[in-house]
C-alpha cells in the first residue's frame, strides 16, 4: 500500500487520474512527466456547461505540460502542472525579439470514448523546422508527443464528445516554445521553455460551414523569400493582423496574401492554405516555395484527392488565374484549409479592383471535408495510419 500522502492528487478531490504511475515518492503521469495536480480542478458541473458551448480558445483545461531547456542542461524537468500564469522576467527575450514558435493540433473523441490525434509526427517535424528557423533548440518527437499524451491523459474529461456528426467539437492543443532568458542583447536565448496548453473547442467559424469572404491585400505581405513564412511563429501572425483588420474594414472575414516579389502569385491566408477546384477535376494548391506554411491539412487533402477521383496539382497560381478562372467557369470552387477550421469554402474575393463572386455549391469542399472528419473522428477506416491514440 502506498500512503495517500504520496498521491496528493487523490486527496479530497474525488478526481480519478487515469494512468498515474508511481516512481519513488513522486507521482508521475504518463510518458515520464512528473505530475503536480491542480489543487482546484474545475467542478464537473462547470466543465459540463463549458463543454456545451466552448467557442474557440476561450477556456483552458486544468493542467499544462512543461519542459525546460538550458544551454547547460538541455531539455529537462518534464512536468504536467496546474494551468496558470507564467512568471517571466520583463527582460525575457521573447517579449522583445519574438523568439517564439507554436503548433496547432487537435484531440478527437471517438464513439467508444477513446481519444486520438491526427498525424502528430507531422506537427512534431514542423515544430523542429520552425525551431531551427527561429534559432531555438529542437525538441524531440518523443518529447513533443509525450507532452501532448501526458496532458491529454491528465485532462481527458475535457475532450468534448460530439453529439452528432455536425458537431465538430474537439480539444485544441497548443504546443509553444518561448525564449525566456532575461537578457537584452540580441542572440539566441540560452533558456527556453516549452509548454502545451489545451482548449475545448467547437467549430472555428460560428454558424456552420458557410462560405467566407476574402480580402486580397495589396498593401501588406505575409512572407518573403528568406524570411519566416514557412515557420509557424507568432511574429508572422503579428505581421498579418493589420491586413486582417483591413479585411474586416472591407467587410471580409479573412485576408489572402500574394507573393512579396512579383505581387502576382497566390500564397495563402493568414493562417490557412488555399485550394482551387477546376471543372475538369483537378485540385490545385500553390506549390511550397519557402514562403508558404506547409499545412498538415493541405498535405492530407493532396493524398485524399486521389481517392476522391481528383487530380492533385501543386504549382504556382496567379491572381489573374483566380479571377479569370472563376469568371470563365474553369475554377468551380475555392476553399481554405487548416486544423482549426478544417475546410472552409470561399464565397467571394474582394480587392481594390472589385469583387468576384464564386459559384455556390462547393460540393468538392464538402466531400473532402466529410472524408477528413470521418477519419479524424474514427467514423471511416484510417487506411493511411494517420491516427495516434492519446487516451
Ligand atoms: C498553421 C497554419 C496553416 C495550417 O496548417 P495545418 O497544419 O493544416 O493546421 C496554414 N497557414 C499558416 C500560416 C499556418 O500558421
Amino acid at each position: 500500500m502506498v500512503s495517500p500522502a504520496f498521491f496528493p492528487e487523490t486527496i479530497g478531490t474525488g478526481h480519478r487520474h487515469g494512468e498515474t504511475r508511481f516512481f519513488g515518492e513522486r507521482p508521475v503521469s504518463t510518458q515520464g512527466f512528473s505530475l503536480e495536480p491542480s489543487a482546484k480542478p474545475t467542478a464537473e458541473s462547470v466543465l459540463a456547461s463549458i463543454l456545451e458551448n466552448p467557442g474557440f480558445g476561450r477556456y483552458f483545461t486544468d493542467h499544462m505540460a512543461h519542459i525546460r531547456w538550458t544551454e547547460a542542461d538541455g531539455w529537462h524537468g518534464h512536468q504536467v502542472r496546474p494551468y496558470g500564469p507564467l512568471t517571466l522576467d520583463p527582460a525575457a527575450s521573447v517579449l522583445h525579439y519574438a523568439q517564439e514558435i507554436f503548433e496547432g493540433i487537435k484531440a478527437y473523441r471517438h464513439a467508444d470514448g477513446s481519444v486520438w490525434t491526427f498525424r502528430p509526427e507531422k506537427n512534431a517535424a514542423r515544430f523542429r523546422t520552425s525551431a531551427r528557423r527561429l534559432a531555438l533548440p529542437e525538441l524531440s518527437d518523443e518529447d513533443f508527443l509525450g507532452a501532448i499524451k501526458a496532458l491529454v491523459t491528465q485532462d481527458r474529461t475535457w475532450v468534448p464528445t460530439p453529439a452528432s456528426e455536425a458537431e465538430e467539437s474537439s480539444l485544441y492543443l497548443r504546443p509553444f516554445m518561448i525564449a525566456s532568458e532575461a537578457f537584452l542583447g540580441v542572440r539566441p536565448s540560452k533558456e527556453v521553455d516549452f509548454y502545451v496548453i489545451a482548449s475545448p473547442v467547437a467549430a472555428y467559424f460560428k454558424g456552420g460551414v458557410k462560405p467566407v469572404s476574402i480580402w486580397l491585400s495589396s498593401n501588406y505581405k505575409r512572407a518573403s523569400p528568406g524570411g519566416t513564412g514557412a515557420a509557424k511563429c507568432g511574429g508572422n501572425y503579428a505581421a498579418s493582423l493589420l491586413a486582417q483588420k483591413e479585411a474586416a474594414e472591407h467587410g471580409c472575414d479573412q485576408v489572402a496574401f500574394l507573393d512579396a516579389v512579383e505581387n502576382t502569385w497566390i500564397e495563402e491566408l493568414g493562417g490557412m492554405n488555399l485550394f482551387f477546384v477546376t471543372k475538369d477535376g483537378r485540385l490545385v494548391t500553390p506549390r511550397l516555395t519557402g514562403t508558404i506554411l506547409e499545412g498538415v491539412t493541405r498535405d492530407s487533402l493532396l493524398t485524399l484527392a486521389k481517392e476522391e477521383g481528383l487530380t492533385p496539382e501543386e504549382r504556382p497560381i496567379s491572381i489573374d488565374e483566380w479571377r479569370d478562372g472563376v469568371a470563365s467557369g474553369e475554377i468551380t470552387e475555392v476553399f481554405a484549409c487548416g486544423t482549426a477550421a478544417v475546410i472552409t469554402p470561399i464565397g467571394k474575393l474582394v480587392s481594390e479592383n472589385g469583387t468576384i463572386e464564386h459559384p455556390e455549391g462547393n460540393q468538392v469542399a464538402a466531400r473532402l471535408r466529410k472524408r477528413l472528419l470521418d477519419i479524424q473522428y474514427g467514423r471511416a477506416e484510417d487506411t493511411h495510419g494517420w491516427l495516434t491514440r492519446l487516451a
